[in-house]
């Protein structure tokens, strides 16, 4: 098998990728807290994760990909201050907790799917695993690991010795820094809590008997519990965004190692985030766009896969309507090509007959992905090999597929409809959405309707949903 090189944030340098088990790699990937809509700095990290389970399987790994959805405990400060996300947003919403997670967990699966971002191997609720975050606590707790505080169990971080390696943290030279909200229930401000029972939030709404008393899990022990339970005690790579080293990640060690005694993960990898008008975009922020709002406005959900691609995932990316126009203009340019060549070549030739034109770009592209996953390097091979008139259309066409099996643009389903609506276009679309809003306001609905079918006559068809009014082109 090839070397693959991994920016390894646990020792903070590049190192060979050396599987636990020859030609298998167990992954777990921090999932979505399903109280709102992602948005698109967090399906930045999904399509990271995607790219990275690709290209592993591109080199002939088999891939166990775990994925938590978090349905309770995570409070709104990573470091248990605030409220419970899913309990506000249930309350807000006039909805149960466990509705909440369903809608929201549906609406994450359907971003991911546009996204042609691959379902993992298991995807597991925390709700549904509170038996064996127990069982981790309780032998947390046999190793002498956490205290009981204000009916709260916690973990004792200075009892950990390693304790922050991960994130350069040194203990003795830290204090409660202004954005650590301290608990007086805590020894350390860094403990953090295994389990909730008197919490300070009233109408909690998921309660589970444990031996600490009646409560709820605290948010970090899920991925360490359901990790274990998927991959064993030990396995080979972790993944989320880089605002989960501090604290989420860290307290995930501390926790798993206490418990086990030994080494829990040997890779961990960390995208960096998408930035919106140079601040991070967040959830609780309030500030921030999903994919339905890009779809809305015309664009295409690759469009924004494609966008992805021309970052590097450990840099942050900008976004920008400019940036995301030029992607689409990329993507479409890529697909218009695709056509090309399916015209010119017909049946694409086998990947293992390839000329050695072909297969230099071929070997520079997988190179790339092996290299930490340059991605942009990656997607420059495939123009420049689309560019090279020495390429034979076949071969071309052969390997333009080949590649998009990690770059998973869905070339191979490259169809013409999609280059029929410019931005002109967009804006009469919208401008005659807007009409018929207007009209409907106005009880005119002969004119909605009229409106309407003046569309569907250029194969414009609309349906109107709680938020407004989509259209799509018809195929
Ligand atoms: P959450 O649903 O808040 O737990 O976050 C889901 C994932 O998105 C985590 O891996 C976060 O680290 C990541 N994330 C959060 N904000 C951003 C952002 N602005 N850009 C990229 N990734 C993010
Ligand atoms: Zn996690």
């Amino acid at each position: 098998m090839r070397d693959i090189y991994l920016f390894n944030t646990m020792g903070r340098s590049i190192q060979t990728f050396k599987p636990l088990r020859e030609g298998e790699v167990g992954f777990y990937g921090c999932g979505p807290t399903v109280y709102t809509f992602a948005h698109i700095g967090n399906l930045r990290t999904y399509i990271f994760e995607d790219i990275l389970t690709r290209m592993f399987e591109r080199f002939g790994y088999k891939v166990t990909h775990v994925m938590n959805i978090t349905d309770v405990g995570h409070l709104s400060g990573d470091d248990d201050t605030g409220e419970d996300k899913m309990v506000k947003s249930a309350r807000e919403r006039g909805k149960s907790v466990l509705e909440i997670a369903q809608f929201y967990t549906d609406a994450f699966f359907v971003d991911t799917a546009r996204l042609n971002i691959r379902r993992p191997t298991v995807v597991c609720r925390a709700t549904e695993h509170i038996a064996d975050m127990i069982e981790l606590i309780k032998k947390i707790e046999a190793k002498g690991y956490t205290y009981s505080s204000g009916g709260n169990l916690y973990f004792d971080v200075s009892k950990f010795e390693h304790y922050g390696q991960l994130a350069g943290l040194q203990l003795d030279q830290l204090k409660a820094g202004a954005r650590i909200e301290v608990d007086s229930n805590k020894r350390n401000p860094f403990d953090f809590v295994l389990w909730f029972t008197k919490s300070k939030f009233e109408n909690q709404a998921l309660l589970w008997d444990s031996p600490w008393g009646r409560g709820y899990p605290g948010w970090h022990i899920e991925c360490s519990a359901m990790s274990m339970k998927y991959l064993g005690e030990q396995f080979d790579l972790h993944a989320g965004g880089v605002d989960h080293i501090a604290v989420h990640h860290t307290n995930e060690i501390a926790q798993s190692e206490a418990a086990t005694g030994h080494r829990w993960v040997n890779y961990w990898m960390h995208a960096e985030f998408l930035i919106l008008d140079k601040s991070k975009m967040s959830k609780s922020s309030g500030s921030f766009l999903t994919l339905q709002s890009l779809i809305d406005k015309g664009y295409d959900a690759l469009d924004y896969r494609y966008f992805c691609l021309g970052g590097h995932y450990r840099s942050q990316l900008s976004f920008s309507w400019e940036g995301l126009d030029q992607a689409r203009a990329a993507r479409l340019a890529l697909v218009e090509r695709i056509l090309a060549l399916k015209e010119s070549a017909g049946v694409p030739i086998e990947i293992s007959r390839l000329g050695e034109r072909a297969a230099q770009y071929r070997a520079a592209f997988d190179e790339a992905l092996a290299d930490d996953l340059a991605m942009p390097r990656a997607l420059a091979q495939l123009w420049l090999m689309l560019k090279d008139n020495e390429v034979p259309p076949a071969d071309a066409l052969a390997l333009a597929l080949d590649m998009d099996g990690v770059l998973g643009l869905n070339l191979a389903e490259a169809k013409k409809r999609e280059t029929l609506v410019d931005a002109e276009t967009v804006r009469w679309i919208e401008e005659r959405i807007a009409a018929r809003a207007a009209a409907k306001k106005a009880r005119d609905f002969a004119r909605a309707d009229a409106i309407r079918n003046e569309l569907k006559a250029k194969g414009i068809q609309l349906e109107d949903r709680p938020e407004g009014t989509l259209w799509k082109v018809l195929g």
